[in-house]
């Protein structure tokens, strides 16, 4: 589900507004429009549920041990993706 309320008046510009549609709560950052990876691929993502469900470590760092909802393995990723070796 997209952070923010739906049907919410758009307010920023086009390049952030499309970040902000594409971007999950859970997520270390905004998703980049764009980019070719996925959550599942990135270093950070660890699979946590059935379905293709996992959870970003960025975010837990980041929040200081706080964990953050689910995010979609095909989640357009944020710009702190790395690559995971597997
Ligand atoms: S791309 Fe990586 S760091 Fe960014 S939200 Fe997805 S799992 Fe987290």
């Amino acid at each position: 589900m997209p952070i923010g309320p739906e049907h919410r008046t758009r307010a920023y510009s086009d390049t952030f507004e499309n970040a902000l549609i594409r971007t999950n709560a859970g997520m270390a950052s905004f998703a980049v429009p764009g980019s070719p990876h996925r959550c599942g691929r990135c270093l950070y993502w660890l699979e946590e549920a059935q379905g293709g469900k996992g959870r970003c470590a960025a975010y837990t760092r980041l929040m200081r041990g706080r964990k953050g909802a689910l995010v979609a393995a095909s989640q357009t990723a944020c710009k702190m993706f790395e690559a995971a070796r597997r």
